[in-house]
C-alpha cells in the first residue's frame, strides 16, 4: 500500500481520526487499481489530498479529497460514504463526481461545439462552487495532479486536458487569486497543448537566464544594500522568472522579441508593512528611473482578484530595464494563495457559511464569490449565471497567427480587433483578412481557434466605419486617435 504521508499536525486528534479513516477506506475501494503511469491508484487521491490539506483546507475537504474517485471508479455507493463520514464529506464527494462528468467535445475538432462544451462546463463549475467553495478547490488540486502526469495518457487525450486546462481551470485559479496555482497549471498544460512553442520558449529563456544571472545577483545585492542604507528592512529580495505560457502570450505581442518584455525577470522584494513598499519604492526611483508608465499601484487599487503589490519598471543598473515588484508577506501570501490564503489567515472565523462563501466575512475583493452564492436562490438564475461567467472569463476565444501565436480576444472580435491586437501599426495598415486561408470581410465574426492573416499596405489609413464593428476598446481608442490626429474625426 502507498505510505500514508500526509502532514495532519495542524488538524485536532477527531479531524485526524476522520481523515486517516478516508485514506483507509479509499485505499481498500481502489486496491488492485492501478493509474496509467503504473502507480497504485491511491497515489492519485492522496496527492490531491496532499494538496487540499496544503491549501489549508479543513479535514472534510480533506477526506473527501482522498474519496474524489471512489463512487465513479469503484462503484462504493454514496450512501455507504454518508454512514461511514456523514453527510458533509459524502455532499463533496457527491458536487466532485459530478463534476468529473463534464462535457467533452473529444470527437470533434469542431470550433463550435468545442466552445458549447467548454461554455457548459463552465456553467457546471459555477454552480457547483456556489454550492461549496470546496468542490472547485478539490477540483483544481484533482486537475493539478492529472496534469502532472499527463505525459501517460495517449497524445488526442493529453492534449485535450491541457487544452481544458488552459481555456478553464488556470483562469479559475487567476479569478480566485491563486496566482502559483495558474503559473503552474498553465507551464504544465502549455507543453501538452503546444509542444513545439513550448520547447521553443523553454529555450529562449534558458538561454536569457543563464545571460542574465550575474547581473540578477549585483542588483538584488544593490537593493538589499541602498532599502538598508534608507532604512527599511528587505525580508527577502529574490528574481522571479516569469512563467512559460505568460511569456509565449506576451511574446505575440513582442513580435517575437524577447528584448521587448520587462518583465520577464522581475525582482521581488518583500518588506515588513505596507508603508515600507512606499518607502522603499521611494529609495529605488531615487536610484533609478521609473519608466513613466509602467508604475503600477496595486495596493491602493488592486486588481480584480485582489492582488496586490507595487511594480515599477525601472532603468537598473548598467541602464537595463527592470521591473521591481514591492510587497508585504501576506500580500506575497494572498497573491500566491489566492481564496486559499484567506482561509488560512481567518481560519479562525472559518464558519461553515464563512467556507461556503455565503458570509459577509468573505474579503470584499472576493465578493464575486458571494455572488456566487445567491445563484442558489436568485429569482432569474440564468442571468446571474450569464453576469458571472462574463466577469470572471470574459467569454474570450482564442485565435493564431499564421506563425501560430495565440491571442485571446473578446466574443464577436473581428480581424480589426486582431490586427490592433498584434501590433497598432499592423491595425493601422490593416486593408484585407484571411481566416483559415479564406479572405472575409472586416467585420468577419472570428471563432476559437481560427488562424488569422492580416493584408497590409503601405500607409496606414484605418476607416471610420470600422469603428462600427470593433469589439475591443483598444482598437476603438487606436482608430480614434488616429483619425483624430489626421484630422477625420471631431
Ligand atoms: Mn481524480
Amino acid at each position: 500500500m502507498t505510505e500514508f504521508k500526509l502532514n495532519l499536525n495542524h488538524f485536532s486528534a477527531d479531524d485526524q481520526q476522520l481523515i486517516k479513516k478516508a485514506y483507509e477506506f479509499a485505499a481498500n475501494a481502489h486496491r488492485g487499481q492501478k493509474r496509467k503511469s503504473g502507480d497504485p491508484y491511491i497515489a492519485h487521491p492522496l496527492a490531491v489530498a496532499e494538496t487540499v490539506a496544503a491549501w489549508h483546507q479543513d479535514a472534510a475537504a480533506v477526506a473527501a479529497a482522498l474519496l474524489h474517485d471512489v463512487v465513479e471508479d469503484t462503484g462504493v455507493a454514496l450512501e455507504l460514504l454518508e454512514s461511514e463520514f456523514g453527510a458533509e464529506v459524502a455532499e463533496l464527494v457527491d458536487a466532485v463526481t459530478k463534476l468529473g462528468k463534464i462535457k467533452q467535445a473529444e470527437h470533434t475538432d469542431e470550433p463550435t461545439q468545442i466552445q458549447q462544451a467548454s461554455s457548459e462546463n463552465i456553467r457546471k463549475l459555477l454552480l457547483a462552487m456556489s454550492k461549496d467553495l470546496r468542490v472547485i478547490v478539490i477540483k483544481l488540486a484533482d486537475r493539478l495532479h492529472n496534469l502532472k502526469t499527463l505525459t501517460f495518457l495517449p497524445a488526442a487525450k493529453r492534449r485535450r486536458i491541457a487544452q481544458e486546462s488552459l481555456e478553464i481551470f488556470a483562469p479559475l485559479a487567476d479569478r480566485l487569486g491563486m496566482g502559483q496555482l495558474k503559473a503552474e497549471m498553465e507551464d504544465l498544460a502549455f507543453r501538452y497543448a503546444y509542444p513545439e512553442k513550448y520547447a521553443e520558449v523553454k529555450k529562449l529563456m534558458a538561454h536569457y537566464i543563464t545571460e542574465t544571472n550575474q547581473y540578477i545577483i549585483r542588483l538584488k545585492r544593490f537593493i538589499a544594500e541602498e532599502l538598508t542604507k534608507a532604512g527599511v528592512k528587505p525580508l527577502n529580495i529574490e528574481g522571479r522568472q516569469k512563467h512559460l505560457y505568460s511569456v509565449y502570450k506576451k511574446l505575440g505581442k513582442a513580435e517575437g522579441n524577447l528584448e521587448k518584455i520587462y518583465d520577464l525577470i522581475a525582482i521581488r522584494v518583500l518588506v515588513p508593512k505596507e508603508p515600507d513598499c512606499y518607502q522603499a519604492l521611494g529609495v529605488l526611483h531615487q536610484h533609478f528611473k521609473p519608466l513613466i508608465y509602467r508604475i503600477k499601484d496595486y495596493i491602493a487599487v488592486p486588481k480584480p482578484n485582489g492582488y496586490r503589490s507595487l511594480h515599477t519598471t525601472v532603468f537598473a543598473l548598467d541602464g537595463r530595464i527592470t521591473e521591481i515588484q514591492i510587497r508585504t508577506p501576506q500580500m506575497h501570501e494572498e497573491a500566491e494563495r489566492g481564496l486559499a490564503a484567506h482561509f488560512y489567515y481567518d481560519a479562525q472565523k472559518a464558519s461553515k457559511a464563512y467556507r461556503k462563501g455565503q458570509a459577509a466575512t468573505l474579503p470584499a475583493k472576493l465578493q464575486w464569490v458571494n455572488k456566487l452564492s445567491q445563484l442558489q436562490t436568485a429569482a432569474k438564475p440564468e442571468e446571474l449565471l450569464e453576469e458571472l461567467k462574463i466577469d470572471l472569463f470574459g467569454d474570450r476565444i482564442f485565435v493564431f497567427s499564421p506563425k501560430g501565436d495565440l491571442f485571446d480576444l473578446p466574443v464577436g472580435s473581428t480581424p480589426v480587433d486582431f490586427a490592433f491586437e498584434v501590433h497598432s501599426d499592423i491595425g493601422w495598415r490593416t486593408q484585407g483578412a484571411k481566416v483559415n486561408g479564406k479572405i472575409v470581410p472586416l467585420d468577419h465574426k472570428l471563432e476559437n481557434r481560427d488562424v488569422v492573416d492580416i493584408l497590409t499596405r503601405k500607409e496606414p489609413r484605418p476607416n471610420q466605419d470600422w469603428l462600427a464593428f470593433v469589439k475591443t476598446a483598444d482598437a476603438k481608442n487606436r482608430i480614434r486617435s488616429w483619425l483624430r490626429s489626421h484630422g477625420q474625426l471631431e
